[in-house]
C-alpha cells in the first residue's frame, strides 16, 4: 500500500489518541498540502478522558480544560467536521456522518459523506454494563463529559437537598456505591471523598460528613485494581480504607435498584447514588462497519501494524482497537498511554506509506500505572528498565507519584498544544487558582 501526494486521511474520534494524531499529521503535512487531514468527532470540543472522574467530583470544571476542535484544526493545518460516524462503505472508501440534531430534535446539519484514502478509527470505548438488571436505568456512567457533568450536578443537588431538610439526613441518602474497582472506580472514590468534604465545608452545616456520607467501592475480583501489580492494589486498598472508603472485594453486582446494589453473595449495599465503572466495550457502531471484524468486547480486530484485519486502508487505535501483544495471548490495555503511543506509531507508519516502505508492528511499552488518589497523592508503579525484555517495576507513592501522574496529562497537552502553550496554561492555572473556589459548587 502506498500513500500518494494529496491523499486524504480521515481520523474519526478526537480523543487521547485521535487528536494527537490529527495534530501531528496536520503540523507535518497539512501546512504544505502534502496530505489532506480531516478529523471527525461527535462533539465540538476535546476533554482528556482520564480527567472525567475529576469533572464528576467537581474538582475540575470541564469548560476550563476543554479544547475547541475547530481552533485546534485551524492552528494545526487540518480540517474538522462535527458529527457521529454512522456507517462505512469500504468499496467506495467513504464514511457517512450522521445528521446533527439540536436538543429539540431539529436537524441543523444533514447527513454527510466523506471520502478517504486512509481511514483511522479512534472512537474510544463505552462502559460495559454486561446486561446486568437495572444498571442502565439506575447507575451513572462516566464515558463522556456530559455524563460526568450530569453526575456532578446530581451530587451537588443531593447535598443541597439533604442540607435543606428540617430532619436529620436520612440514612442512605448521601451514600454512593461505585461498581468496579479498576482505575476509574478507585480514582473516583478518592476524589469524591475529598470533594464532598470540601463542598460540605463551604457551609452545608446540616450534613455530618463522617456520619451521613458513605462511599462504597465494590469489586468482583479478590483484590481492587486486578489488572495492576498486587503491591499497588495493597497500598491503594490501605489508602482508601484510611480515608474511610468502604471497600468490598469478591462481590459481583447482580442487580441495581433505585435504593442500591445487590451482589451475588446476597448482600445489599444501600446507596441512592450509583456509578457503574466495571469494564469497557467498543461503541455499538463498530459492529456495523461493512464487515470489519470485532471481538467479544466489540473492539475492532487489528493487526500489530494497527491495520484492521479485513481492510489494509483502515486503521484503528486506542480503546476501540483490539491490538495483540507479542505472543497473542493478551491485547494492548485500554489506556491513554497506549492511545498516545499508537498515535505516535501511526505518524511514523504514514511516513513509511508515503515512502513506499513496509509497515512495522506496534509494540506497547508499559511505563507503569499510576492511580490518582485526589489532590495530594497517588499510588502506582513505574517501569524502570524500558529497554530490557522484562522491565523492572518499582513502587511510587505520595507526591512523587502524584507528579508522575500529572506528567501524563502534561505529555498529552504538549502533544496537542506544544511546549509554549502548555507552559503558559500551566502558569495561568497556577496564578488563578487562589481566586476561585477549590471545587465547582454548582
Ligand atoms: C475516569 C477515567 C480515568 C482514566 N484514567 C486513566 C489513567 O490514569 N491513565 C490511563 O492511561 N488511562 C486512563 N483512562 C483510560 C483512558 O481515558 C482511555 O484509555 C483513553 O482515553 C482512550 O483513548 P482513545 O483515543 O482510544 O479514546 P477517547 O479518548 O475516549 O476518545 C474517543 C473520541 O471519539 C469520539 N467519538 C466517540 N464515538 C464517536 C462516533 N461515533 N463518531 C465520532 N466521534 C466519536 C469521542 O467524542 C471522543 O472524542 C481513564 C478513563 C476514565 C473514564
Amino acid at each position: 500500500m502506498h500513500l500518494a501526494e494529496n491523499s486524504r486521511i480521515v481520523i474519526v474520534g478526537g480523543g487521547a489518541g485521535g487528536l494527537e494524531l490529527a495534530t501531528r499529521l496536520g503540523r507535518r503535512y497539512g501546512r504544505r498540502g502534502e496530505l489532506d487531514v480531516t478529523l471527525v468527532d461527535r462533539t465540538y470540543s476535546h476533554l482528556w478522558k482520564p480527567l472525567l472522574h475529576e469533572v464528576a467530583a467537581g474538582t475540575l470544571n470541564s469548560s476550563e480544560d476543554e479544547l475547541s476542535y475547530l481552533a485546534q484544526a485551524h492552528w494545526n493545518h487540518f480540517a474538522f467536521r462535527v458529527g457521529a460516524l454512522e456507517s462505512l462503505d469500504r468499496a467506495n472508501r467513504t464514511i457517512t456522518i450522521a445528521a446533527s440534531v439540536d436538543a429539540q430534535g431539529r436537524e441543523y446539519i444533514p447527513e454527510r459523506i466523506l471520502r478517504y484514502d486512509l481511514l483511522v478509527l479512534a472512537i474510544g470505548s463505552i462502559t460495559n454494563d454486561f446486561g446486568i438488571e437495572g444498571v442502565a436505568e439506575h447507575c451513572f456512567f462516566l464515558d463522556q463529559r456530559e455524563q460526568a457533568d450530569a453526575f456532578h450536578q446530581h451530587l451537588v443537588r443531593a447535598c443541597y437537598a439533604a442540607n435543606a431538610g428540617a430532619e436529620p439526613v436520612r440514612p442512605g441518602r448521601l451514600h454512593i456505591a461505585i461498581a468496579g474497582a479498576g482505575a476509574t472506580g478507585v480514582e473516583l472514590a478518592a476524589e469524591l471523598h475529598h470533594s464532598l468534604r470540601t463542598l460540605v465545608g463551604y457551609g452545608l452545616d446540616r450534613i455530618d460528613v463522617e456520619h451521613d456520607i458513605r462511599i462504597h467501592l465494590i469489586e468482583g475480583s479478590e483484590r481492587i485494581l486486578p489488572g495492576l501489580p498486587e503491591s499497588v492494589s495493597v497500598s491503594t486498598h490501605r489508602a482508601l480504607e484510611e480515608i474511610g472508603v468502604i471497600v468490598h472485594t469478591n462481590e459481583l453486582v447482580t442487580r441495581a435498584t433505585s435504593d442500591g446494589l445487590w451482589t451475588r453473595s446476597g448482600a445489599f449495599i444501600p446507596a441512592e447514588i450509583k456509578v457503574w465503572a466495571a469494564g469497557i466495550k467498543g461503541p455499538p457502531v463498530l459492529a456495523t462497519l461493512d464487515g470489519l471484524a470485532v471481538n467479544r468486547a466489540n473492539q475492532l480486530e487489528v493487526e500489530p501494524t494497527l491495520q484492521t484485519t479485513r481492510d489494509e486502508h483502515i486503521f484503528a487505535l486506542g480503546d476501540c482497537a483490539a491490538c495483540p501483544m507479542p505472543g497473542g495471548e493478551r491485547n494492548v490495555p485500554p489506556r491513554a498511554q497506549a492511545a498516545h503511543q499508537q498515535a505516535e506509531h501511526l505518524v511514523r507508519a504514514i511516513a513509511h506509506l508515503r515512502q513506499g516502505k513496509p509497515l512495522e508492528p506496534y509494540a506497547y511499552r508499559d511505563f507503569g500505572s499510576l492511580i490518582n488518589l485526589a489532590k495530594h497523592s497517588a499510588v502506582g508503579n513505574l517501569m524502570g528498565n524500558l529497554l530490557s525484555r522484562q522491565p523492572a517495576s518499582f513502587p511510587v507513592e505520595g507526591r512523587l507519584a502524584r507528579w508522575a501522574y500529572l506528567s501524563l496529562y502534561k505529555m498529552h497537552q504538549v502533544a496537542v498544544q506544544g511546549w509554549v502553550r502548555t507552559a503558559l496554561t500551566t502558569v495561568a492555572d497556577f496564578l488563578t487558582r487562589s481566586s476561585k473556589p477549590r471545587l465547582k459548587l454548582h
